[in-house]
């Protein structure tokens, strides 16, 4: 009996040295007929079974079949480890290592600017205002001539241009577009007009390129006072609470009488002297205004005698930072999405 069990270790030492020798799932499948096929080494043992006395059969054939089972499991084992060392292979020569943290994901988000541009559409198409869009390429009749900018103005001082050698230039303000519409469409018109403008200056508080937002209404009988509700209706909207305004006197060569709007600061509402904000004035300026000159009206086919109306300038990048608690003008340009994003939620 005793040789019986030295036979089947002697089977289990053979088989330890087959399994450990395996490096392949082929050279398992090889090690699993050579003891556990129909042929195998087990199982002609477990088929001379019957030629033990059949006293000692029944221990035999327990020891035989827990053998099997052995072998069948460790089997299994070396195969998982096989296709588990395989496969972490393939992950170090692809550079892929599955064990380390992800990235956190980063969500992109609707930028301070275009939200602002969006909210501000909102609040006029209320007011029965249209989009109205122009080309950023312009030439000189649409962006000075038209807009009551002669040639020998001096008001063409003010404003650096960038210019093309054939005479187009870059358009240094939206109001081209006003000038357009008119042409296009005659009055009355309630238009606004965001989009670009470019001008040859830059420092922290300046971009070359920013974004304007204009609007021009052109009705009969237009006073002042209109003028004047319709941007306080648009700065209540934009901040969500009614602000104080007032209005200063200006000069643009487009608009008579022409006037600055400035608003209550939106940060300390004038009561913090060292506000970084207002720098302590208590006002921020938001918008330059007035009622559309005669000549204007003019240059886009209007009758200056039965017609009249008022346009605005809005400065959106200017309005985001306020509106954003952004600091610096040029961040918006940038492209750092963790800053324009910090602690705020854009939805469109
Ligand atoms: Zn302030």
């Amino acid at each position: 009996m005793t040789e019986i069990f030295d036979d089947l270790e002697g089977m289990r030492a053979e088989f330890n040295d087959a399994l450990s020798g395996t490096e392949t799932p082929e050279a398992l499948q090889q090690v699993k007929v050579l003891f556990l096929g129909k042929k195998g080494k087990l199982t002609s043992w477990l088929k001379n079974l019957g030629s033990l006395p059949p006293e000692e059969r029944p221990r035999a054939g327990e020891a035989v079949n827990s053998l099997r089972d052995d072998f069948e499991s460790r089997l299994a084992d070396r195969r998982v480890f096989l296709e588990e060392r395989q496969s972490s292979e393939v992950e170090r020569r692809s550079g892929l290592d599955v064990t380390l943290p992800a990235r956190g994901r980063t969500w992109g988000g609707i930028h301070p600017v275009a939200q602002l541009m969006h909210d501000v559409v909102e609040i006029l198409a209320g007011l029965g205002f249209s989009v109205a869009l122009g080309p950023e390429i312009e030439d000189d009749f649409h962006n000075f001539e038209a807009l009551n900018i002669p040639a020998s103005h001096p008001a063409r001082d003010m404003q650096d241009t960038f210019y093309f050698p054939d005479g187009h230039l870059l358009r240094t303000h939206t109001s081209p577009v006003q000038v357009r519409s008119m042409l296009a469409h005659g009055a009355p018109l309630r238009i606004a007009c965001p989009g670009k403008v470019y001008r040859k200056d830059s420092d922290p508080t300046h971009s070359p390129m920013f974004n304007q937002l204009e609007g021009l209404l052109v009705e009969k009988d237009i006073s002042v006072a209109d003028m004047k509700g319709c941007l306080e209706v648009l700065m209540e909207g934009i901040f969500a609470r009614p602000l104080k305004a007032r209005y200063r006197g200006s000069y643009f060569p487009f608009t008579e009488p022409s006037l600055e709007l400035d608003i209550e600061c939106v940060e300390c509402s004038g009561k913090n002297p060292s506000c970084r904000i207002c720098k302590g004035t208590g006002w921020l300026e938001v918008a330059g205004l007035g009622m559309v000159h005669p000549n204007v009206l003019r240059s886009g086919g209007i009758d200056p005698e039965v017609f009249n109306g008022f346009a605005w300038g809005i400065g959106l990048d200017r309005l985001a930072m306020l509106k954003y608690g952004l600091t610096d003008l040029r961040v918006l340009f940038d492209g750092n999405v963790p800053y324009l994003l910090s602690g705020r939620t854009f939805s469109c």
